[in-house]
């Protein structure tokens, strides 16, 4: 078989202050044909899920366009256009022979004049290779489902981990169900049904955790062939942001929006239990300061650049310099002007220095410190969540003030794991308190060594409190915003009719 991969991505805040444009593509590296694949430091990204699968059954592979920006607001115009033709003349110059087409897209794009960058895609790809050939749709869980994906995928299927850690195991099962679909053994027919709400749903704890295992038992048996949790967007301002369930079974439409309308209710029915339990800032910081001796990790949820925040809010860092909290580090701060001048005045120096603040009302207001410069590090890594591929964090500098540590830096990452914060200079594990700008994808690095994990709702851009954000365009009734039972979740029979594309 001839397999085309591609992989085009953004996680769009339409709340976000942060612009986003080729430049934060190019920013993480851009992969276009002519390139080799197998470098060390291609940046394919989950595509390269695709390609080594490829690889290991002997199919011919041709890797098109991949690239990804840190989540921030609608890519501009111009520069999405862009980037999506390039994917389609990737996929025209792959030749007519192509058997099938599988891309990796975030399911929550938007650019300033489309709302559904996975939707325009998909169906300009299926307009080049016609109704026959399959193509896969793989998401990341945090994605809006529209009426577009699933009508010109043949399957989508989205991580079921958070943190997402499955995207490998995920890819080979969207290979597998397409090569299966162009072979003609299967005939994947989807039921989607929305979830009328919004959250942060984890999975590595109960109760979504034995959910999770319910749905991957059944894939694979009785002619069930995939389920897919949308956990939605809610930063994405669309008229489909939100929750849903697809499932696939195998030429059975009925049977499959019966299973979506199920699996749907149960997953409403963990809205509240499915969530962690969020305080602010202060009694964080209590419960962290009486958790048992060793070092204690604290998300700094709301400043994750990682859901589209500036990750420069100084929310948390006031509050442990007026508690006189010593012995925290605070990682990663973006904040480029800041790293410029530690590096001018060089490691060892003291000097008075304006941190963070910058990006908007959500970053808070500057600091003004005097720190002293214990570390500087030109070009420092850390591990990827989805593959360990070293991923930039710019110019760092470890920068410490009244016992409490900040290492800044000037690429926007989450902490995915202590090696770069070692990297950088810091020690984590000797410190009290590690203060992560990260929702959750810090996780899998941190909790086996952390003696407690606290995830905080500082004020700013991520805050949980949506109903502050100016929304526009999301469909109401929606949970939490608005008070809804099961009952009207799932008034009257809009379960999707069956939507095939191809196969
Ligand atoms: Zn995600």
């Amino acid at each position: 078989m001839k397999i085309f991969t591609a992989y085009l991505c953004h996680e769009t805040n339409s709340f976000s202050p942060l612009p986003t444009n080729l430049d934060s593509f190019r920013e993480l590296g851009i992969f276009r044909p002519g390139m080799d694949p197998e470098a060390s430091d291609s940046p394919l990204k989950v595509a390269g899920a695709f390609y080594e699968e490829a690889k290991r059954r002997g199919d011919e592979v041709v890797v098109g366009l991949c690239a990804h920006a840190q989540p921030s607001r609608p890519t501009r115009t111009v520069d999405y256009e862009t980037l999506r033709d390039w994917l389609l003349d990737d996929l025209r110059r792959a030749g007519d022979d192509i058997d099938m087409v599988l891309l990796m897209m975030h399911g929550a794009m938007m650019s300033e004049e489309c709302e559904d960058c996975e939707g325009d895609t998909l169906a300009r790809v299926r307009e080049i290779v016609g109704p026959d050939i399959p193509v896969g749709l793989l998401l990341d869980l945090h994605c809006n489902i529209s009426e577009a994906m699933l009508h010109h995928a043949t399957v989508v299927k989205a991580c079921k981990e958070y943190p997402h850690t499955d995207f490998t195991d995920r890819a080979q099962e969207l290979y597998d169900l397409c090569a299966r679909t162009a072979r003609g053994e299967i005939r994947p027919v989807a039921g989607f049904r929305r979830v009328p709400m919004f959250g942060l749903f984890q999975t590595a704890r109960e109760p979504m955790r034995g959910f999770i295992d319910d749905l991957l038992a059944q894939e694979g048996n009785d002619g069930v062939l995939s389920f897919t949790l949308a956990h939605g967007f809610p930063w994405a301002d669309c008229p489909f942001a939100g929750a849903g369930v697809i499932a696939y079974t195998d030429g059975d439409p009925g049977r499959a929006n019966a299973l979506a309308l199920d699996t749907a209710r149960r997953f409403f029915e963990l809205r509240e239990r499915g969530q962690a339990h969020l305080d602010g800032i202060d009694a964080c910081l209590d419960r962290a300061l009486a958790a048992p001796p060793g070092t204690v990790v604290m998300a700094d949820m709301s400043d994750n650049p990682g859901g589209g925040a500036g990750s420069d809010a100084t929310f948390i860092l006031r509050r442990l310099l007026q508690r006189g909290t010593e012995d925290a580090l605070v990682a990663y701060l973006w904040d480029p002007a800041a790293v410029e001048m530690a590096f001018a005045a060089g490691e060892g120096a003291v000097l008075p220095l304006r941190i963070g603040g910058k990006v908007g009302p959500g970053s808070g207001d500057p600091l003004d410190l005097e720190v002293a410069v214990r570390a500087l590090k030109r070009h420092a890594h850390q591990p990827h969540i989805a593959d360990n591929a070293p991923t930039a964090l710019g110019r760092t500098a470890l920068v410490e003030t009244q016992g409490v540590q900040v290492v800044l830096n000037d690429i926007r990452q989450q902490p995915f794991h202590p090696a770069g914060l070692v990297e950088c200079g810091a020690e984590p594990w000797s410190r009290r308190l590690v203060v992560v700008k990260s929702s959750h994808h810090f996780y899998n690095g941190f909790h086996s060594r952390a003696v407690e994990i606290i995830h905080c709702d500082a004020p700013g851009t991520l805050n949980s409190d949506i109903s502050r954000l100016p929304y526009r365009a999301i469909t109401r009734p929606v949970w939490p915003l608005d008070e809804i039972d099961a009952e009207q979740a799932f008034a009257g029979s809009d379960t999707r009719p069956a939507t095939v594309g191809a196969g």
